[in-house]
């Protein structure tokens, strides 16, 4: 696997891919890297002649007092779980290379989309997102670009900046990876001490409540979202961020519970703020005993 740390590196190994006629498929990660990052980078190898993944804390989607500093960072462990799961190269930037001195445009959906959900707590992340994200794809220019569907608004927000700005890429959503016991795999699930693991199932399990609801012939979302958050409530060391259901594509709120409805969630589990979701019409169990249940 190649290694890069400067744009024009990554400007002229894909210059020659593109000669030799091959697709470029691209996973934007921010490190740390698990089996939902590999699973990305799985779907672009099936899908693509070449992947590339980059690896990138990105400041300008992080706000004053949130977590960049701590963020977890293993590079050489990113590097062996990119390798074995067939990545050819790995961008890996300082901050000062995607930043130059006096750097001052930025990429940003004026509509409320971005004001939503993880909109509410943390107003200049998708900005961030979509900066980075319109910077990865100048650089690698990508022909497919992996999300996965845990970072809901962030797909829908990537699809909908691609369409916008006709950005010659096709975005491809992913599936929710999760531990066996239902927690969505996640960086940030490092943060997790002690009883705060155990604690953390209660994403997952409201997830699980949720589609059973749902399955059950649940329309109204006001109920649904009522049962999920007293599961939520119920358990001391969570305190709910939000919990909504809104459009998948365009993240307005329903009182429907339709097909496509995004039912999303962010949670604060001690220092971790932890966030899932599910999709109606989309029955994927979260784990084996939930499927059993
Ligand atoms: P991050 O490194 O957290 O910025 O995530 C990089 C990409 O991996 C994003 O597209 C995420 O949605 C995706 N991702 C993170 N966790 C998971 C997971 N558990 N399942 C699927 N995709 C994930």
């Amino acid at each position: 696997m190649i290694v890069a740390e400067s744009i024009e590196k990554v400007r002229a190994q894909v210059a020659e891919w593109k000669r030799a006629g091959l697709r470029v498929g691209l996973v934007p990660t921010m490190g740390y890297l698990h089996e939902g990052h590999a699973s990305l980078v799985r779907a672009s190898v099936a899908r693509c002649d070449r992947t590339v993944a980059s690896v990138f804390v990105n400041p300008t989607q992080f706000g004053p007092g949130e977590d960049l500093e701590a963020y977890p960072r293993d590079f050489e462990r990113d590097c062996a779980l990119l390798e074995a799961n067939g990545c050819d190269m790995v961008f890996h930037p300082s901050p000062e290379t995607m930043y130059a001195p006096g750097f001052a445009t930025y990429v940003e959906i004026l509509s409320d989309m971005p004001k939503r959900l993880c909109g509410k707590t943390r107003p200049i992340h998708f900005r961030g997102v979509c900066t980075v994200v319109t910077k990865l794809f100048n650089i690698v220019t990508p022909d497919m670009a992996f999300f996965g569907q845990k970072d809901a608004q962030q797909l829908a927000i990537i699809r909908r900046m691609t369409r916008d700005l006709s950005m010659p890429v096709e975005i491809v959503g992913c599936p929710i990876v999760r531990e066996p016991d239902g927690l969505a795999k996640s960086s940030r699930n490092a943060y997790l001490k002690g009883p705060e693991r155990t604690a953390a199932r209660v994403l997952s399990r409201a997830v699980a409540l949720g589609q059973q609801r749902v399955r059950e012939g649940e329309r109204d979302a006001s109920a649904l979202l009522a049962a999920m958050k007293a599961l939520i409530e119920a358990e001391p060391l969570a305190r709910i961020d939000y919990v909504e259901a809104v459009d998948g594509v365009t993240m307005e709120p329903v009182t429907e519970l339709t097909d496509g409805v995004l039912v999303a969630m962010a949670v604060y589990v001690g220092t971790a703020r932890l966030l899932d979701n599910f999709t109606v019409g989309d029955n994927t169990p979260v784990c084996a005993q939930d499927a059993s249940d």
